[in-house]
């Protein structure tokens, strides 16, 4: 029992009638093998065919090592011994065009760059070709692409033939290693027309023109190896379109061309480092003055002039910059804190002081339910946790009390 596998000499029938020749089940799922068949099973870095049979969904294909035969998995039972299929042909035609697309492009590759292609991935999401280089420069790369779309544009046309292993040493052959169940049916070889000779068991367009646009999108190292990403026709299409929205987008918002994005973004990123720095050091003049007017609210309390300040939502830093100033002068403890989604407190003495700031903090952090902070006797910092105006300024009145205490 060997299942007929049509689609080795006609790859653009997509429905099909065939008799039933076993029932079987597969992970817990019904399953037949066919005594022909147009889908293609997956092998030799092609993902199966999917369809319908009588109606009923075909959710994997594969080929049994055993025997050969090809194994139709089904969503439900069928009962009856002739059946009627048909192949998901919008799935099937993408990954011809890739297939074809990948044949083209290693043997680019081989031309233009001498890089050997050591395997190949074709999958719903991603579409790479693994090379025998590490790097691959751009120029070069601009060549390989040309090249293959010049073979897309030339309509060359692509056909398939079994050979004997006498003629199959004799020829040019990128790809010599052949998916298992070739070996018995014999050396099957894919041409397209004058430019690559491979061996191949998989599924073809017949001309080279119906690959489409045939475009690499990415290149990266692996070790001593390149995997370059590529796109042919349809997502070639939507890749680009997408592309394009994007750039046009945000060339419009910067008001400038697509061909001068990179400048304008390069503008960009200057005025926002110069920004950023004017913005810190107006930041630290206004923090002086803030500190400034917070002492002069300064509670003494045992000798001690206290100065405790809440905030909304202050960034940390700023907290951190305020505090600093405030004990700068000596016999000074700064209790402040920013309340928000994540609270923050930041306790600071002066440094003629003994005080610990450490336990003071861990004290208000108590308060407020978080055990989140640490730092040195005196300067401490932590939070994180949500907190109201209300029950920051309660945690750090619980911290002054405990300083009264103390005297
Ligand atoms: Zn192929």
């Amino acid at each position: 029992l060997t299942t007929r596998r049509l689609y080795y000499d006609d790859s653009v029938t997509r429905s099909f009638e065939a008799r039933v020749a076993e029932r079987l089940v597969h992970s817990g799922r019904p399953a037949l093998v066919l005594d022909q068949t147009y889908f293609y099973p997956t092998g030799g870095g092609q993902p199966c065919d999917l369809g319908t049979i009588n109606g009923v969904a075909v959710v994997d294909v594969f080929t049994r090592p055993d025997d050969l035969a090809v194994v139709h998995v089904l969503a439900g039972e069928i009962s009856v011994e002739q059946v009627a299929a048909e192949i998901d042909w919008p799935r099937r035609f993408d990954l011809m065009q890739h297939h074809t697309g990948q044949h083209i492009l290693s043997r680019a590759f081989i031309n233009v760059a001498e890089a050997m292609t050591v395997g190949f991935h074709l999958g719903e999401d991603s579409l790479t070709i693994d090379l025998d280089t590490p790097a691959i420069s751009l120029e070069t790369l601009d060549q390989v692409e040309n090249l293959a779309n010049q073979i897309v544009f030339e309509n060359r046309p692509v056909t398939a033939r079994i050979v004997s292993k006498e003629e199959f040493e004799t020829l040019n052959v990128r790809m010599r290693k052949l998916p298992d169940h070739l070996a018995t049916d014999g050396l099957r070889v894919v041409e397209i027309g004058g430019f690559d000779q491979t061996a191949c068991g998989g599924t073809h367009v017949a001309l080279t023109g119906a690959v489409g646009l045939i475009k690499v999108i990415k290149m990266d190292r692996h070790g001593q190896e390149s995997r370059v990403e590529f796109r042919c026709g349809q997502r070639a299409l939507l890749d680009y379109r997408q592309r394009n929205r994007v750039t046009n987008q945000l060339a419009s918002d910067l008001t400038t061309a697509v061909s001068e994005l990179d400048q304008a973004v390069g503008r960009l990123r200057d005025d926002f480092k110069l920004a950023s720095s004017s913005l810190k050091s107006t930041q630290e003049r206004l923090i002086i003055y803030e500190a400034d007017a917070l002492l002069e609210q300064a509670v003494s309390a045992n000798g001690l002039q206290v100065v405790q300040a809440v905030f909304e939502n202050r960034d940390s830093a700023e907290l951190r910059m305020l505090a600093s100033r405030l004990v700068a002068s000596p016999g000074h403890v700064a209790l402040l804190g920013a309340a928000g989604e994540k609270s923050q407190l930041v306790f600071a003495r002066s440094a003629d002081l003994s005080l610990d700031m450490v336990v003071a903090l861990r004290l208000a952090l108590q308060g407020l339910g978080s055990d989140r902070g640490g730092g040195r006797p005196e300067f401490a910092q932590g939070g994180g946790v949500p907190a109201s105006t209300s029950q920051i300024e309660q945690a750090l009145r619980s911290v002054q009390e405990s300083f009264s205490a103390q005297g």
